[in-house]
């Protein structure tokens, strides 16, 4: 049985304000889910402390481990919100409220679904603390869904994989975001998951053998020029994502070159560029392999460079090279900006506004959508598919759903844009409207002010935004 001690383990912070205050709320905790058992038989306080240690881990502020501790008092026992107000206060009752679902009896079904996912948004929108207690609470749910009803498991892990995961990766939680998919992939696609699972022993360690050898003889060049890595590891690719990789190659693991990579973490973006050009000129690189996303940051923050090289022996090996403040923001995202820390780093820029920029168009776009239905569904298509990227002529960045065309495009920059356009340019060619657009292509609309849009468009677009417009110009014109 979990005792309060167990969780200050976790907990950074030395304030004993902040430590009376988490003992509090773990002594509260107790008492109200006293008796109540969770579907695998366990205590229901082990839930809320599993949810809490991950928290703890995040370096999630006090606060927020205490909201973590309660985050299923209002829930799941009779304790009321005013309660809850009297003994911890105002912020920490809103962090709660959060992550509550809606009542059981103003709501039935699919609708308090949404309309409960709608109010999490919204709460997330005002306070980003609310998504990741939610994560933590949907990690620990998803370590323990065998216990669940089998009916209900697909469709909690599928909800995990469409909304949490997406939702996870957009804040840049690379670490939280694929621990989530590897715990959904069984139960949403079972055989698919066995498949890539044994394609991944096979190809693993053969893979890992080349990076052992090229770290060998890197090392020894490393030396030489005096440059000190803080951290070297090999990082495994998530199951999930290498099986939605193989998705894209036809299922053929020997087209995929970064099952394993090496990672190296360094002091200075200086000591990046530098092992960059000792690899490059010790082996010699895959073309079109070179990824420098420290110049050009992904769009969710993620920053490292990236080379794949022939290591001479017939293998291919791929190598990252990062700083450690790029190494937290790539794993951690936007938890790493918020809560507790020992020693603040200054960083250039405010990733945590534009990130949270995002989440506020959400909680805006969500109120225009008044059906639960639409609203899942358009939340599932527009946000949280998997996204291309792409820029305007002034080097701006559009984030568009999968399989977007050159029409997503022109309506994602301004509807007039959109109900005018006459041609389109990617990446200085002139192409078909139709066009799908890929990562990184440059767009150029080309607009006429007799244009306009016809029925066949709607063939060709991806994005609710666009369909909205179109079908409002057609019936105007009509
Ligand atoms: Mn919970």
């Amino acid at each position: 049985m979990t005792n309060v001690n167990e969780i200050l383990e976790y907990v950074k912070s030395q304030s004993t304000a902040d430590k009376k205050l988490i003992s509090h709320a773990f002594s509260f905790a107790e008492k109200v889910h006293r008796g109540q058992k969770r579907f695998s038989g366990e205590p229901y306080l082990e839930h809320v402390a599993e949810t809490t240690k991950t928290l703890a881990r995040l370096n999630m502020d006090a606060k927020t481990i205490a909201a973590g501790l309660l985050h299923d008092t209002l829930e799941d026992s009779s304790v009321t919100k005013e309660e809850l107000e009297k003994e911890f206060g105002e912020e920490i009752v809103f962090l709660v409220r959060g992550v509550t679902k809606l009542g059981k009896y103003e709501y039935k079904g699919l609708e308090r679904h949404a309309e409960s996912l709608r109010q999490f948004l919204l709460a997330t929108s005002k306070d980003v603390r609310v998504l990741i207690i939610r994560l933590a609470d949907r990690i620990h749910n998803m370590k323990t869904l065998e216990h669940v009803r089998p009916e209900k498991q697909k469709r909690i892990a599928l909800e995990t994989l469409e909304i949490y995961a997406p939702l996870a990766h957009r804040l840049g939680m690379g670490q939280i975001k694929g621990e989530l998919e590897d715990l959904a992939f069984p139960y949403v696609y079972p055989k698919e998951y066995k498949e890539t699972l044994d394609l991944l022993k096979q190809k693993s360690i053969e893979n890992q053998k080349y990076l052992q050898k090229v770290y060998r003889s890197l090392q020894k060049e490393l030396i030489k020029e005096n440059i000190k890595p803080i951290k070297t590891d090999y990082r495994i690719k998530h199951l999930y994502s290498l099986y939605k990789k193989l998705k894209r190659y036809d299922m053929d693991i020997d087209k995929i070159h970064d099952i394993a990579a090496l990672r190296i973490i360094v002091q200075t973006v200086d000591d990046c560029y530098r092992i960059l050009g000792i690899t490059h000129n010790m082996w010699r690189p895959l073309p079109g392999r070179i990824k420098d996303y420290i110049a050009t940051p992904k769009p969710n923050g993620y920053q490292s460079l990236h080379t794949t090289i022939f290591t001479g022996d017939g293998g291919i090996a791929e190598i990252q090279m990062r700083t450690e403040e790029m190494h937290d923001e790539a794993e951690y995202g936007i938890a790493s900006h918020l809560g507790f820390k020992e020693n603040v780093k200054r960083q250039k820029g405010n990733p945590l506004k534009k990130k949270l920029t995002w989440i506020v168009q959400l909680a805006e776009w969500q109120k225009h959508i008044a059906k639960s239905e639409e609203f899942l569904d358009d939340l599932k298509m527009d946000f949280f598919r998997d996204r291309v990227f792409v820029f305007t002529p002034d080097g701006d960045v559009i984030d568009l759903p999968e399989d977007s065309s050159t029409i997503d495009f022109a309506y994602a920059i301004h509807s007039d844009i959109g109900d005018h356009i006459a041609g389109a340019k990617v990446n200085e060619k002139l192409v078909s409207l139709d066009t799908k657009l890929k990562n990184g292509d440059k767009v150029e609309i080309i607009t006429k002010r007799s244009a306009s849009p016809t029925t066949k468009w709607l063939l060709h677009i991806k994005t609710t935004l666009a369909r909205k417009h179109i079908k409002s110009a057609l019936q105007k014109n009509n």
